[in-house]
């Protein structure tokens, strides 16, 4: 076991956080309140290489590992989540292609991904299918050498500035994976959506009538389209769960300097027990939710089977984050409610952690399955 950065490791987390000081914190506050799409800051990003890290060499990317990835965007997303899910979810829709796309897909829809800065989303989620994806009803239908789409996908993120999408429809009854144009004649974005938190992050639905795409676009085998979709979970849920740590980071840092400072009945706030102990278990937190994303995203890294050790960190993750913005708004009494103050968007971002990529409900899914198949935990 090694517990301590690499050289090449402390550059980067030093170069993130050099990124996050110049461009992300100082911006947080005006994305939120515009709700803008940070595309300035997307730029800066994808120049320092902190956009599309996992592409393969061969096709022009960095091909970062998953774990260095995370430290990257626990850094990024101390300064903004809104923001690190605007420049980050990229990943998303391109692990699809990495998985399961061939060397004609990846030089089509990947490489330019490394030549300038642009976008792709993931379209799974329906009106009537989030956690159940097998309830979906979007269709396409064969016709020649073209595959016909009809369907709502909701909540897509980056879903109007994408250049494609990666698409999950139903081929009869075989859920299937397509690589779709966002200029294909027939797509219809919707408006961006008010969400809670994250409003840097564009979130829009996508309606697909009558879109044809050619057979080449189709990802592996018509049927292959669940295990592709899924399988990219286990690659993208320890990054999203550095983005539940940076916001911990984030808001532990904001009430210890608050509990240092504020004086009530002659004594600072955080000779008191009753607050001092939020801060000593915060950053305990912290450390257990980020060992266990280490840990998933190594074993990634590793080859390994990581979906339980995934679905743990961004359970976990996202827990922590929630409770530690919550009681971080609680140490800054009137001054946590106000957005005079960033705790209020803290607490704001870090409920979506808890529901987007598998709500925390189906992570514990997940994990007990994988108990269910074992006969003595060691
Ligand atoms: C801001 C935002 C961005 C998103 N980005 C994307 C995107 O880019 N691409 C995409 O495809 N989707 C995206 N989503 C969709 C997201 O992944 C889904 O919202 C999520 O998977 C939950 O699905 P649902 O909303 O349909 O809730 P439901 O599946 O209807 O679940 C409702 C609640 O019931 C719980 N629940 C469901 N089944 C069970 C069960 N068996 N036992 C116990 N509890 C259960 C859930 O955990 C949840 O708390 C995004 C959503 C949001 C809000």
């Amino acid at each position: 076991m090694e517990f301590s950065l690499t050289k090449k490791q402390q550059e980067n987390v030093d170069k993130a956080r050099a990124f996050t000081k110049e461009w992300v914190s100082p911006n947080a506050v005006k994305y939120d309140r515009s709700g803008e799409f940070p595309r300035d800051i997307c730029q800066e990003a994808f120049n320092l290489n902190f956009m599309n890290p996992h592409i393969p060499k061969e096709y022009g990317g960095e091909e970062t590992c998953v774990l260095d990835h995370c430290l990257i965007m626990e850094e990024i997303c101390t300064g903004c989540s809104g923001i690190g899910t605007a420049l980050g979810s990229n990943g998303l829709s391109q692990y699809p292609v990495i998985f399961a796309g061939n060397d004609f897909q990846k030089k089509k829809f990947l490489e330019p991904m490394t030549q300038e800065l642009m976008f792709s989303a993931y379209c799974v989620t329906e009106p009537e299918a989030g956690s159940d994806v097998s309830r979906i009803k979007t269709t396409a239908q064969k016709v020649g050498n073209d595959y016909v789409i009809n369907g709502v996908k909701w909540w897509i993120t980056c879903g109007s500035v994408a250049s494609w999408y990666f698409v999950l429809a139903r081929v009869e009854d075989r859920a299937t994976g397509f690589i779709v144009p966002a200029d294909t004649e027939g797509i219809i974005r919707g408006m961006k959506e008010h969400n809670l938190g994250q409003h840097a992050s564009n979130t829009i639905r996508v309606t697909f009538e009558d879109v044809k795409v050619p057979q080449e676009y189709r990802l592996g085998e018509e049927g292959d389209g669940f295990k592709i979709a899924m399988k990219t979970f286990d690659h993208t849920r320890p990054g999203i769960a550095s983005g539940s740590n940076g916001i911990t980071k984030a808001a532990l840092n904001i009430a210890l300097t608050y509990a240092k400072a504020r004086r009530t009945f002659d004594k600072k706030l955080i000779s008191y027990q009753g607050i001092s102990f939020k801060l000593a278990e915060m950053m305990t937190k912290l450390d257990a939710a980020r060992y266990m994303t280490y840990l998933s995203a190594d074993l990634f890294d590793q080859k390994q089977d990581n979906a339980r050790q995934a679905a743990q960190a961004k359970w976990y993750a996202a827990e922590v984050a929630m409770w530690a913005t919550v009681d971080c708004c609680q140490i800054l009494g009137g001054y946590g409610y106000t957005n005079e103050m960033p705790a209020e968007k803290l607490m704001r971002d870090a409920k979506i952690y808890q529901i987007y990529e598998g709500a925390s409900e189906i992570q514990k899914m997940i994990i007990v399955g994988k108990l269910m198949r074992t006969r003595e935990v060691h």
